[in-house]
């Protein structure tokens, strides 16, 4: 069984450490800093072998090269965009993949965000890591890529089993649940996740995972028809003040 620890970073980051037990193997996943991520993984007495990287921006990256001077740790990262992956040792895409423990984690190639983003789908634990592809009743702005590419990624995360527990790197949630509404304003499952956001956020709680059924719910982005449906709601996204 892995253990997932939530480790908030910077304004609204997370980082995740993961641990399996039975063969003691301790991964991050997007260390945005060291220090928060090395005091973690001191206290639980663990030891960090790995870091995985999504992506290159340095919210995800930033604490890379300390982790790794730390514990000498392996880093793997996207290798669309390897040079800008500080202290990769290991470049995947679309088809590799890394492990924790007996545990094999599948890398699914996501280009839009960033022009080589990619996720980490650990099938057996049930789990995905999807930086800043997915998020709770959002997407990741289209810096590097298409509207049409985050549709077919959006898509293809769509298809994964419902109950996979999906680990996001920041918490947007209560923002992206109040576009969601001007979107779908008769969803129920939506308005009942709203609420449910509102009032978890007031009480200072984390809403991340989330679960690919949840998002098929309510997420507006996974939910267009089409790439030309998901372009005019991310745009309205980009300019949402709420
Ligand atoms: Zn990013
Ligand atoms: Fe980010």
């Amino acid at each position: 069984m892995i253990e997932v620890v939530r480790i908030p970073a910077l304004t609204d980051n997370y980082i995740w450490l993961l641990h399996d037990a039975d063969s003691e193997e301790t991964v991050v996943v997007d260390p945005a800093e060291a220090a928060p991520v090395l005091a973690e993984a001191e206290r639980r007495g663990w030891r960090i072998g790995q870091v995985w990287n999504t992506h290159w921006h340095r919210d995800h990256t930033g604490g890379n090269l300390a982790i790794k001077a730390a514990t000498g740790c392996t880093i793997t990262g996207p290798a669309g965009e390897a040079a800008r992956i500080p202290g990769i040792d290991r470049a995947v895409d679309e088809g590799d993949a890394a492990a924790i423990g007996g545990f094999a984690a599948r890398v699914m190639a996501v280009p839009a965000h960033t022009a080589g983003h990619i996720a980490y789908h650990l099938p057996d634990a049930g789990m995905a890591f999807v930086g800043d592809t997915l998020f709770a009743m959002g997407c990741g702005r289209l810096f590097e890529g298409t509207a049409a590419q985050m549709w077919d990624n959006l898509q293809r995360l769509a298809a994964l089993p419902p109950e996979t527990q999906v680990y996001c790197a920041h918490e947007y949630t209560a923002s992206n649940a109040r576009f969601a509404r001007t979107v779908e304003p008769d969803n129920a499952d939506l308005a009942r996740r709203a609420d449910d956001v509102a009032a978890a956020r007031a009480r200072g709680e984390a809403t991340v995972p989330t679960t690919i059924a949840l998002e098929r719910a309510t997420n507006p982005f996974m939910r267009a028809r089409d790439a030309g449906e998901l372009a005019a709601r991310r745009q309205a996204k980009d300019g949402f003040a709420g």
